[in-house]
Order: structure tokens, then sequence, then C-alpha cells
């Protein structure tokens, strides 16, 4: 590992974490982590401990990897984690398949090199999501790699569509799926009062972007986080949650003529783009484009994975039915689901919140699991599940 030079900053940084497991999930497989000028969130997928494996590899890799002065450094640290999550699954086959999203965020050195203001890197890959809350609002810098991002990209859905769309969880780029991933990337300048927030998709599939602006705006920032992990629970807690904070506490001004609009994310390969972007006004040609682009990811993701898509299990709707499968209905890649057993219990016993999870797929670690997730089922078929979630459990952290 290359040592660290200590290097004088410009701005002055604090933050504050949360994760929460949720409502449904037995296992939080999403991890959160920091270290010196860096900070990551990341949401695993995998059955048995695949997806929390996934998820605490990236981010331990990412912050020992990222050694600075520049935003080449973060995605580098990027690249090693991909690495380090391959390494682990090729050495155990119970972690084979696993995969990771990732997102982060580091100080680096801004375009004067060292000694001027500072600038802050984001990466990203797969639909973790990075968020900047300041003056002028909230904006969403990162932008999800999955299916349906693709076609709102496209025109083909509207992001309110895309938001409730049963395949929403179909990633087109992630951690632990391939030897050279294209990693986004950008480079921003700070401003005093910035806040950013890094967080998986277990977060904004439970609150919308008005309400994560107001929570994210309220409070101290060490606060804030597990607030909004709190809330996203309370709205539904359908999957793991995580919510990292960071807020720019010394830094300069935001110049009077309000800031710049977040520039398109630079992709980065070594090997040179196999995903190209779509590009041009025609909209049927950049539906091509898309679906060419996404059918390119989708068939190397089955070449690289279809030997474990057999090991996933999950909880669905078979016909109306609450029923037990083996294979992945969605996350990673989406092969036929084979039936394993149910018919005795109709979904239309279940309060709505739990209905609606099994329709979106409920994945578990294996038949034992998905068989006592359903008995839980039953014993509150006249209540709301969990209505009262213990949110003592939420783990928060600041620095
Ligand atoms: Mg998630």
């Amino acid at each position: 590992m290359v040592a660290r030079r200590p290097r004088r900053r410009s701005i002055r940084l604090v933050i504050g974490s949360a994760t929460h497991v949720g409502r449904i999930r037995d296992v939080n497989q999403d991890d959160v982590a920091s270290g010196d000028d860096v900070y990551v969130v990341a949401d695993g997928m995998g059955g048995h401990r695949g997806g929390e494996v996934a998820s605490t590899v990236a981010t331990a890799a990412v912050v020992q990897g990222f050694t600075g002065p520049d935003r080449a450094s973060l995605v580098h640290a990027v690249r090693l984690a991909n690495r380090a999550v391959l390494e682990r699954a090729a050495a155990d086959p119970e972690l084979s398949g696993m995969g990771t999203t990732l997102c982060a965020l580091a100080v680096v050195d801004g375009p004067g090199g060292q000694g001027g203001p500072d600038a802050l890197a984001v990466v990203n890959i797969g639909d973790s999501r990075v968020y900047r809350l300041d003056a002028g609002g909230l904006v969403r810098v990162s932008d999800d790699h999955s299916l349906v991002a693709d076609l709102v990209r496209a025109g083909e859905l509207t992001p309110d569509e895309a938001a409730v769309h049963p395949q929403r969880n179909i990633l087109t780029r992630a951690l632990g799926i391939e030897a050279d991933p294209t990693i986004d990337s950008w480079e921003l300048p700070p401003a005093l009062g910035d806040r950013f927030l890094l967080c998986s998709d277990g977060l904004f599939n439970e609150l919308d972007d008005v309400r994560i602006s107001e929570l994210l705006g309220d409070g101290p920032a060490h606060e804030v986080a597990g607030r909004l992990v709190a809330e996203a629970v309370v709205e539904g807690g359908h999957d793991n949650v995580t919510a990292l904070v960071v807020e720019v506490v010394d830094g300069p001004e935001v110049p009077p003529s309000g800031r710049p609009a977040i520039p398109a994310a630079r992709p980065e390969r070594i090997t040179g783009p196999v995903l190209s972007r779509p590009k041009g006004d025609d909209p049927r040609a950049t539906l091509r484009a898309t679906i060419g682009s996404v059918a390119a990811v989708v068939i190397a993701t089955i070449l690289v994975l279809s030997l474990s898509a057999g090991q996933g299990w999950f909880i669905g709707d078979d016909d109306g039915d609450v029923a037990v499968f083996r294979g992945r209905p969605s996350g990673i890649l989406w092969f036929d689901p084979t039936f394993v057993e149910g018919g005795d219990l109709r979904m239309s016993r279940l309060d709505d919140s739990t209905r609606a999870a099994v329709l979106e797929t409920i994945p578990v670690g294996n038949l034992k699991e998905a068989r006592r997730l359903i008995e839980g089922f039953r014993s509150h078929l006249s209540d709301p599940i969990l209505s009262n979630p213990d949110l003592s459990n939420v783990n928060t952290g600041d620095q």
C-alpha cells in the first residue's frame, strides 16, 4: 500500500451516518465506511452471506485504497474494490456471484494542485446515490446504473414510473461482476454549507426528493443521517437503509453568481468503453442504443453469473399465492425463477405493506429463512407487519 502524504486542506467536513436492516430483511447488506478524506456507501447483493460480504469488502478496499491526491486516485480505489470483491468470491463458492453498488466522496486537490482550493471527488457504480443540498436546493449528483434509469434517459419511462417500476432493482453496472467495470466520477467545487448525502436505494425508494431535502437540511449534520434512515424505515423499510451525510463546515462561500450545474459524469474504464452512452437527438436511435447497451451488459452479466444464478432464493407472488422461488428475480440479473413451494397463503390476506414487498419479491438466504418469514406474515395477517419498528436499532455514527 502506498503511504499517504498528510495534506493541508482548505475545507473542513463533518459527517454523520446511519444504517438499518429495515422491516423485511433479516440481514443488512448495506455498508458505510469512512477514512482519511474519503466516505463510502455500498449496497451488496447475493445469496447467503454474499451481499453483506461484498459491500463490506468493497468499502474497506476504497477506504484503504484511496491515497489521494486526486479524482483518479478515487477511481483507482474503486477498481481495487472491484478486484477485492471478485477475488473474495473466487475464493469461496458460497460467495460466488456476489456484487455490490458503491458510491463515495473524497476530498482531493482542486485544479490548482496541492496548496490551492480543494475539490470534492464523487464516484458511483450501481444505484446507490449521491445528492447535494445547498441554498439552491437538492440536486442529484450521480446517475443510476439500472435498467429503468436507462429507459428514463431514453424517454421511455418517466421518473415517476421508474420509481415504482417492478424491475427497478435490475442493475446494469455493479462491482464484482466483471474485471473492468465502467466507473462514473465527478469533481465538484465545495462551498460552505454544502451537505452531501450518500445513500442506498432503501432510502430513496421510501422518501421522495422533497422529503429528503427537508430532512437533510434540518438540524445538525451529525443527527440528520439517523433521522433520514429512521423515517425511511417508518415509511416502509422494505430494504436495508443507509445514509451518510457530509457537510462542508469550513470552506469558500458560494459565489454571488451561484453554482454551476452538476457536470456530466466522466465514465472511465481501463480497456475502453463497452457500454456506450446513447448519443444524438433521435429518440428512436437513442432507445435502440439504450436497449443495445443494456442488452450488452445483461448478456455479459449472465455469462459471468449464470453458474450462480440458481443459488438465490426469494419470496414472491405466484398467481395470487405467496410462494418461495429458487433463482434471482431482480438484483444483478434476472433469470426465470423456479417455483419451490407455496399455495397455502393468499396474497389478498396480507396487509398492504407486506403484499407490496412480496409483489416486489423478498430475497432470502435459504428455504428455512423463507419459511420463517412467511410464518411471520401469518402472525400479522390482520395487522400491519411490524407496525412499530424498533428504531433504537438504527446504528449511527459521527465524527
Ligand atoms: Mg438496497
